[in-house]
């Protein structure tokens, strides 16, 4: 005895179409990428000296001699604006693992706070600039 689908078939009626559902699925898979790339964005302008430097990170300090927060190694130091202020480990020199601050102690990467994204430097970067 026929089920009910194929008499439906019989009708003329079609089963949902799968490639179509496969495409939707690339789309989505393609914005995640994206958003993942804005992430990577690096920030490299020293707010406090106004020069692209390769160590900036940001600073959330209380030092009311700069409105600056994005700053490079040498004015953290000139400020003294200690490295437990610092938020990011994002810049070249962090990545190269050779960041290294005059005025005090450097916190290691592990102690820094990454941002919720969960956008971790892993060990050297291989030439994506
Ligand atoms: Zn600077």
């Amino acid at each position: 005895m026929a089920s009910l689908k194929d008499a439906l078939l019989k009708v003329g009626l079609k089963e949902t179409q799968k490639p179509a559902a496969a495409n939707q699925r690339e789309k989505i898979a393609k914005k995640k990428v994206t958003e993942e790339v804005i992430h990577q964005e690096q920030r490299n302008f020293c707010e406090a000296c106004e020069q692209i430097r390769p160590d900036v990170e940001l600073y959330k300090h209380r030092n009311p001699t700069t409105e600056a927060e994005w700053i490079c190694v040498r004015c953290a130091d000139q400020l003294q604006i200690a490295d437990t202020f610092r938020k990011t480990a994002q810049s070249d020199t962090s990545i190269k693992r050779m960041f290294r601050r005059e005025y005090g102690a450097t916190l290691s990467p592990d102690q820094i706070k990454s941002p919720p994204q969960g956008n971790k430097p892993r060990g050297p970067v291989n030439g994506n600039r």
